[in-house]
């Protein structure tokens, strides 16, 4: 085999390397790895591999447990060793060229959800965190090309008169600009301006690079290679505009105290599983709103009546932001809406007892549709969902009253469901469900610091997630339910979320001599943080 041949089948490899372990992850979090049936191995997998937490630095990095490192170093190990095999200066310059080539291709497969990439049962966590990690890896690679291919140049001589080097320069420099304009600070600041740089910027990238090779040569790999991004880019974004066409939809918008409540009534009845979001673009909001889309969980939503698998009206919480949502208002009439989704793993719930939800503020949106689905579920028969506990954190009650109905809803249904099954309401209580919890960080004076309202406990102050998760767990066992599964999913701010893997890792110490399997799931949304304390004390689960 010659060192080219060798060059194209290790980044191959690499990315079949990354599709089997982003598989094999997705399944551990969901608790349902194919051929594995050996508990233990499972629980070997998860303790060390998929589920510890690393060190906050890492953290930091969005490095978050043991297997994105392993992603990451892979991507790294391949890459450099791709370059420092190259042998001699022209070898290395064509070797980087194709490497940011192929690294192109699986940026554009991994990047934003698409019709393609859903079908990869991969969490958007993960393709977001490979998507970041090569595009650093092609923006180094595209540096050392750069250099590689500058440095013969003598002092003196101009480097960059003919066409194909002016274009490639373009490119060079567009890929810069990209970088930049995807910091953190400006994704989060100014969220189309990083959008629309991105598209635009690929776009001058794929064609700055198609000039930089003329007069083309197609028995070289790099144009195969920059056709089929080229094509990919085309097919995706011509995806994107269809799916949105296609779904068509008219949006109505109620507001209770801020609080947004979207109801969307689809054309075109659409499958949805617990825990997916929409991308909503609803052109009437402003002039350039029909160039926006913006992710929201399906929070609720109604069957079809001709097809019970498919559903026709969905809901939406939206909590006002500065942009597309500040300018939403209710108003008497529908207005026409464009849906792209529904995206995102669904969380595969019914297979566990025990399911405990944690929440901190618009976080519960994401809870609501998966209580739906598992009380839908339990409304047709026997399931094997047994306690369902939301565990929810609120800066004040006021701004989320729509969402409380929404949860008070769900604990009707649960009641009406245990009324059906046992009318004369004996041991109705061992029969209910699901019940609440809700900490109100900001509370009145009508809240005492620990009320309950049947089902529902209201708690005064933050919600210390490592000793509630313990006492959680604790009732779990007591009640019974040891030989069942937990999942524990987490839609919360960042420090919340942190302290519950933190704390979770501390269960998977104790998990086989304690209880079946407790499993994690956390969404890549994280709802920011109202001001919380800034030390915060695990203690042991
Ligand atoms: C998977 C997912 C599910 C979500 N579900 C809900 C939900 O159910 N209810 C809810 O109220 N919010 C939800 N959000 C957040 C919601 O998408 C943003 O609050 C909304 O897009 C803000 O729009 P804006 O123009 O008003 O925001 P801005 O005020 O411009 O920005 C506010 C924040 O929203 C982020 N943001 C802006 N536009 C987008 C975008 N297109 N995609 C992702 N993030 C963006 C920015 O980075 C910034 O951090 C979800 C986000 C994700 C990623």
């Amino acid at each position: 085999m010659d060192i080219v041949t060798a060059a194209m089948i290790i980044p191959g490899g690499a990315l079949l390397g990354i599709i089997i372990l982003a598989f094999v992850h997705y399944h551990l979090q969901n608790n349902s790895v194919p051929y594995i049936n050996f508990r233990h191995a499972k629980f070997f997998a998860r303790k060390y591999v998929s589920d510890r937490p690393l060190h906050r630095y890492f953290q930091s990095m969005g490095i978050a447990t043991p297997l994105y490192l392993i992603v990451l170093l892979t991507i790294l190990a391949i890459n450099v060793t791709v370059l420092a095999i190259s042998k001699g200066q022209a070898v290395l310059i064509k070797r980087s060229g194709e490497t940011v080539l192929i690294n192109l291709i699986l940026l554009l497969v991994c990047g934003r959800p698409n019709v393609f990439s859903e079908h990869v049962q991969v969490s958007q966590q993960f393709k977001n965190f490979t998507h970041k990690w090569i595009g650093i890896v092609a923006t180094a690679e595209c540096v050392v090309h750069l250099t590689a291919a500058l440095s013969p140049i003598r002092p003196g001589t101009r480097p960059f008169t003919s066409a194909p080097g002016i274009a490639g320069l373009t490119a060079a420099i567009s890929i810069a600009v990209l970088g930049v304009f995807s910091l953190p600070f400006v994704r989060r600041h100014a969220y189309e301006l990083f959008l629309n740089t991105h598209i635009a910027l690929t776009v001058i990238v794929i064609v700055a690079i198609f000039l930089h090779l003329i007069p083309f040569d197609f028995s070289q790999p790099s144009i195969t290679l920059l056709i089929i991004a080229g094509s990919l880019f085309a097919l995706l974004i011509a995806a994107r505009i269809g799916i949105s066409l296609w779904n068509r939809a008219e949006v109505r918008i109620l507001e209770e105290n801020g609080l947004l409540k979207a109801n969307i009534k689809l054309e075109r009845p659409r499958q949805v599983c617990a825990g997916q979001y929409i991308f909503l673009r609803v052109p009437s909001t402003s002039t350039l709103s029909i160039n926006e889309s913006h992710p929201f969980f399906i929070a609720s939503w109604d069957h079809d009546k001709g097809n019970e698998t498919k559903a026709k009206n969905v809901t939406a919480l939206i909590q006002r932001r500065e942009g597309f949502t500040r300018l939403l208002r209710e108003q008497p009439q529908a207005m026409t809406a464009f849906i792209e989704g529904p995206y995102g793993e669904s969380l595969l719930a019914d297979d566990y007892g025990n399911v405990i939800l944690f929440a901190s503020g618009i976080g519960v949106a994401a809870h609501l549709g998966c209580i739906k689905q598992l009380l839908n579920a339990r409304d047709q028969g026997p399931t094997r969902t047994q306690v369902i506990s939301l565990l929810w954190e609120v800066d004040k009650e006021e701004p989320w009253e729509a969402a409380i109905k929404m949860v008070h809803e769900l604990l009707a249904q649960d009641a009406d469901r245990c009324k059906r099954e046992t009318p004369d309401w004996t041991n109705a209580n061992d029969r209910f469900v699901f019940k609440y919890t809700i900490f109100v960080r900001d509370h009145g004076p009508e809240i005492s610091s620990d009320s309950k309202r049947g089902r529902q406990h209201w708690k005064s102050g933050a919600l210390n997630a490592a000793t509630v998760l313990g006492q959680e767990l604790a009732k779990v066992g007591l009640e019974g339910q040891r030989r069942t599964r937990t999942l524990i999913s987490v839609c919360a701010n960042r420090e919340m979320t942190d302290v519950i893997r933190l704390a979770y890792a501390e269960t998977l110490e104790v998990e086989r001599a304690r209880r079946e399997e407790v499993v994690l799931h956390t969404y890549d949304f994280h709802p920011d943080a109202a001001d919380l304390p800034t030390e915060v004390h695990v203690p042991t689960v």
